[in-house]
């Protein structure tokens, strides 16, 4: 992303002046699905798109003036009228000034332009990299930055559930926030403690596939899902009074066992994914650490299979793109993100990039009529100041 970009408009649609730059990231999560509500671990990293913003106080009391610059849209409110824009990408924003001054910044009227590159809806959260980086902004501009890197995340995880109507987990803004260049980050749902671990895959390319498909379900695929797990910790705490069973985090692949018949074989399947992803991402720490990315591959196939098999979360066309990543040789591929469409991430070998890519988006097209969205990622830094 460009800063004379930002800033040009900046100057274009207020009155001349420059303020300060600020970014953050998107982010991709390399292993670690549907655990977060199980109590487990997931494994995101930033990545090079973002969304980039000039802002600066204005003198007034409480008015914010904003300009998102891909949209041409520019909406003007008050943060203290009780309600707030309409536009929903100026939501973000009066939310995210809520939030911050619930944390004891004072807030005063701004300007704010800002543009992004990270993808809509292809699971990289574009919603995240905005609260972040306006957080930051208001973090600098009005709170010399007293307010602590864990207090913007929930900050913007509350942004989400308060004035966006999404009922989110805390992996995106924490990743947004935390990520750190050629790291990948180990988050502990439960505790929230965290680990760096390093990112380096010379010789291999990190790159998404959209599908481009969101398939609608009926029913309720995640309630089912999440209840499926809760049904299997019951079962297991009713035989083991003598132990503490949260989330499926805490239950062993013997207790498990133990309780296949009583549950049925689709609990039992659903539980069996989640147990298993809990040891992959083990694994892949070990791997990571190692610098063993064909590990790190291999894992990431089988959280695919799990996800697709056990899980029953996948879709024709995603499980199109995984059969096609294997036949090219794609050293890991799976999909990203809770599922029925969206994109796949693979890590692939410098060598078979090209082939891939091409061999992915003929075959796709000849198969649904469309080719792929193709989107390399690098990991990289967190929220920032730019200047
Ligand atoms: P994602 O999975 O990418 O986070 P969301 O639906 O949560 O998807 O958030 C997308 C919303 O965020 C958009 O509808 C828009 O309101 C806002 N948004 C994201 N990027 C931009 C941008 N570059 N400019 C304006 N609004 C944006
Ligand atoms: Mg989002």
């Amino acid at each position: 992303m460009d800063i004379e970009f930002v800033r040009s408009r900046f100057i274009k649609h207020f009155d001349g002046k420059t303020g300060n730059i600020y970014a953050s990231p998107g982010r991709i999560n390399l292993i670690g699905e549907h655990t977060d509500y199980n109590g487990g671990f997931v494994f995101p990293g930033a990545v090079d798109k973002g969304i980039m913003a000039e802002m600066r106080p204005n003198g007034t009391e409480s008015t914010i003036r904003a300009y998102s610059i891909d949209l041409k849209d520019r909406v003007d409110f008050d943060f203290h009228d009780g309600k707030g824009p309409r536009a929903s990408w100026a939501r973000y924003i009066y939310g995210i000034t809520l939030e911050m001054e619930k944390l004891g910044v004072p807030v005063k009227g701004f300007n704010i332009a800002f543009a992004g590159d990270v993808p809509l809806g292809a699971g990289m959260s574009s919603s995240a990299a905005m609260e972040s980086c306006f957080a930051c902004g208001l973090n600098d501009l009005f709170g010399d930055n007293k307010v602590s890197k864990w207090d913007m995340v929930l900050a913007g995880q509350a942004t989400e559930h308060n004035y966006c109507g999404v009922n989110c987990g805390i992996m995106d803004q924490f990743a947004s926030v935390f990520g750190q260049a050629g790291k990948l980050m180990r988050l502990d749902c439960r505790s929230r403690e965290f680990e760096y671990f390093p990112f380096d895959p010379k010789g291999y390319k990190l790159v998404l596939l959209n599908s481009c498909v969101k398939h609608e379900l009926a029913g309720s695929p995640y309630n089912d899902r999440r209840n499926s797990c809760e049904n299997v910790v019951k079962h297991i705490a009713a035989k083991h009074p003598e132990g503490t069973f949260e989330t499926l985090r805490d239950c062993t692949w013997e207790q498990l066992e133990e309780v296949r018949a009583e549950v049925g074989e689709e609990d039992y399947s659903r539980a069996h994914f989640v147990l298993g992803e809990k040891d992959r991402v083990l694994a892949v720490c070990d791997a990571l650490v190692a610098g063993d990315y064909e590990t790190v591959g291999k894992k990431m196939y089988e959280t695919h299979e799990g996800l697709s098999k056990e899980y029953e979360v996948s879709c024709e066309e995603l499980d199109f793109l995984n059969d096609i990543a294997k036949e090219c040789g794609v050293t890991g591929s799976r999909i990203m993100g809770g599922g029925f469409g969206g994109c796949t991430i693979n890590l692939v070998k410098d060598e078979l990039y090209d082939d891939f890519i091409a061999t992915a988006k003929k075959k796709y097209y000849e198969k649904y009529g469309k080719a792929p969205k193709v989107y390399d990622v690098i990991i990289s830094d967190g929220s920032r100041k730019i200047c």
